[in-house]
């Protein structure tokens, strides 16, 4: 089949490809042959990476050649869990494996044989390898390679991913290259054909970076060029000229506690803005605790007092109530009505919410998601505001926008991203720093502990609780799971109802409903729960000043940037705060990292020390950012490709290139990304 025609076809047409796996494929974005390709591996397992049992690295992957010593054995733990349980040796060392529900592996292995375990060593009594790959000795040479390990979805195996783009890759011959000679001399870039070979299926470390960079350089191009061509439509309306505020000044004076000379300058960069006839488009950074909110409420009385309606949009029900609550308390006394819409309005109050918008009732409105639905129809919004922007998408952030008639727009966020950095992904905003905590805040206090200390922990969150105060207990997982060993809320909280019999433990995850998770975390507010037991629902600018101890289960399971933003939970009272960090780990990477933490408060710090340790790929997905999600390109790791990829896209955009006949591979793959990301607006 030609080249064109194979990729625009469906899937399905693909071997071994039938309804099901259609519809599987299709939860992932592939439809085509085409978007098949460019599903690319989130990583490679080295499997050629041979070790002696003697010299294995707990919780570090490899591959181990070994014979069986131990007939393969199912057994039932006492929990139930079925498990297969075998020995293997290899002259330097006893290896135990372990597998989880998969009884037929005993069929696989035979006594005296040798074979290659690829997997994950954990230390207990004995080296123990779970749920490894098997490897046949005959299949080492094509097996122990660099695996490509792609993102996936229930019923999807790894296997057949790989399958079926082996498959697709086999039968294209030569594939065009979406862009034109003239750019991949320019940027010294791979040849398509090949690069996207290597990217699935790389013969060695050289050619995967070759082939990688040459696939980032493409998908940074056609991320910038819809850009591009989005700002071009959003940046054509002249902008609100607000009046002069009388109201300002009182609202300063009435505030509890006086601005810090931060807070001062980026509202006053605000409101120069606000007084321009020009569009306002500012990001406001300023770490946990910096005080974002009153900012965020200054500008909206300005809006108010000139008769425009602001809009503030979170990322959760939870964030919103809370600043439902906050901006009410505000501007009490001051003639402007608030109301707050979520998922979880009643259908009752929505109905009167949304006449009150549409007749300019309302002045400001504080929501979730629900402020941009359809139904949604304001009087005339002025000023729209996100918070934690990280969790946002571009695409919510400019439809939320086109609910007014080219409304100033104020985005605020926590997450630490460089300046340069954030230059280049948000190139339309302007960007003020609040880079001052206000004062009198007492450094949280923070430990790296292991198990051993449970019982010291244990009577520490009594003493806090004893002493009036909150606590809370955050765990990676919902609930336990079988093949992940690390705390769940679900447990935890049964466990610390039955531990900590005088207090009251609540919980909170993100499986519940959000009425429940809004009832439950009403009571922490209120202090009528003394221990909350959550996952990282409550991550996000949640503030209960009472709150004085975290103790975070598995900390080595979080990022250092989330472990951060999790600390800022506390430490927002008067009371010295504590957060303790149960390292539940076994590697020294891990408790080196977390150790950073009890060195620094400072969130850019602690993520630049993140992403030197934890290197490429593990640092922040990009979806935290808001950003659209790119499929092989790393923002952070890929600055020098990002910068790149901005030079080309500037020209080619600037010269109308992308109407010319050799770009419109490149312009159609620009559509693609822009209505994959940025759907329904154009
Ligand atoms: P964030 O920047 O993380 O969103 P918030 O706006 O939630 O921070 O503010 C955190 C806490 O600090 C709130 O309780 C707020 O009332 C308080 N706060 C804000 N500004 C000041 C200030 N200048 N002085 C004292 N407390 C402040
Ligand atoms: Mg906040």
């Amino acid at each position: 089949m030609a080249g064109e025609t194979l990729l625009k076809s469906n899937i399905g047409t693909l071997k071994g490809v039938g309804k099901v796996r259609v519809e599987l494929f299709r939860k992932l974005g592939i439809d085509t042959v085409e978007d098949l390709l460019y599903h690319f591996p989130r990583r490679y397992e080295d499997r050629g990476n041979i070790m002696k049992i003697a010299e294995i690295v707990p919780e570090e992957s490899c591959s181990v050649l070994g014979t069986v010593t131990y007939p393969p054995v199912n057994i039932r733990s006492q929990r139930g869990v079925r498990l297969t349980r075998s020995l293997v040796k290899d002259g330097t060392g006893t290896l135990e494996i372990v597998w989880f529900n998969q009884p037929y592996i005993t069929s696989k292995l035979a006594l005296g044989k040798q074979y290659i375990f690829y997997g994950k060593a954990k230390k207990t009594s004995r080296m123990q390898m779970i749920n490894p790959t098997i490897i046949q000795l005959e299949d080492m040479d094509k097996e122990c390679v660099l695996v490509p390990v792609y993102p996936t979805v229930a019923g999807l195996t790894q296997a057949v991913i790989r399958q079926t783009i082996r498959q697709a890759l086999d039968m294209l011959k030569d594939i065009e290259d979406p862009l034109p000679e003239s750019v991949l001399r320019k940027y010294r870039l791979a040849d398509f054909g090949e690069s996207i070979r290597h990217v699935h299926y790389p013969k060695d470390m050289e050619s995967l970076e070759k082939a990688r960079r040459r696939c980032v350089f493409q998908e940074l191009l056609e991320f910038q060029l819809a850009l591009l061509s989005m700002r071009k439509q959003d940046n054509e309306a002249a902008g609100i000229m607000f009046n002069k505020s009388t109201l300002t000044d009182s609202f300063i004076k009435s505030l509890p506690f006086e601005l810090t000379d931060a807070q001062h300058r980026v509202f006053n960069e605000i409101y120069t803005d606000m007084t321009l006839p020009k569009t306002m488009n500012r990001l406001v950074q300023g770490d946990v605790g910096s005080g974002k909110t009153v900012v965020a409420v200054l500008a909206m009385l300005v809006a108010a007092e000139s008769g425009y309606q602001s809009a503030m949009m979170a990322p959760t029900e939870i964030l919103a109530q809370q600043h439902f609550n906050t901006v009410s308390r505000l501007l009490e006394g001051f003639p402007f009505r608030v109301a707050l819409l979520t998922g979880s309005t009643t259908a009752k109050n929505a109905k009167e919410i949304l006449s009150g918008l549409a007749n300019g009732d309302i002045h400001i409105i504080i929501g979730t998601h629900a402020l941009i639905e359809e139904r949604v129809q304001y009087h005339n919004l002025g000023l729209v505001i996100t918070d934690e922007q990280h969790r946002f998408g571009v695409k919510q952030r400019a439809l939320l926008s086109r609910k007014g008639n080219n409304p100033d727009m104020l985005v605020m966020t926590a997450t630490p991203i460089p300046r340069t950095l954030a230059m280049i992904l948000y190139g339309d905003l302007d960007i003020s720093i609040i880079d001052e905590m206000p004062p009198g805040r007492i450094k949280v206090k923070t430990y790296v502990v292991t198990e051993d200390y449970r019982e010291r922990i244990d009577r520490f969150i009594l003493k806090e609780v004893g002493e009036g105060r909150q606590v809370y207990i955050i765990c990676p997982l919902v609930e336990d799971s079988e093949m992940i060993d690390a705390y769940s809320a679900v447990k935890t909280a049964e466990e610390a109802a039955a531990k900590f019999k005088d207090c009251r433990v609540g919980i909170i995850h993100g499986k519940m409903k959000p009425a429940e998770k809004e009832e439950v975390m009403k009571s922490f507010a209120e202090g009528s729960i003394d221990i909350l037991v959550s996952t990282t629902v409550v991550e996000v600018g949640v503030d209960v000043p009472n709150a004085s101890l975290m103790v975070v289960e598995n900390a080595e399971r979080f990022g250092l940037a989330q472990l951060h933003q999790l600390r800022g939970r506390v430490g927002r009272g008067k009371n010295q705060s504590y957060c303790i960090l149960f390292n539940q780990g076994s590697s020294e990477v891990s408790k080196e990292r977390l150790e950073i933490m009890t060195k620094s408060t400072d969130g850019f710090y602690i993520s630049e020390q993140d992403l030197k340790l934890r290197g490429p790929g593990e640092f922040f997905g990009t979806r935290q950012h808001g950003l659209p999600e790119l499929k092989i390109a790393n923002l952070y790791t890929d600055m020098n490709i990002l910068k790149e990829a901005q030079e080309c896209s500037e020209r080619i955009y600037r010269y109308g290139y992308l109407e010319k006949e050799e770009y419109s591979r490149l312009k159609d793959r620009v559509y693609h990304f822009y209505n994959l990301n940025f759907g329904g607006l154009l």
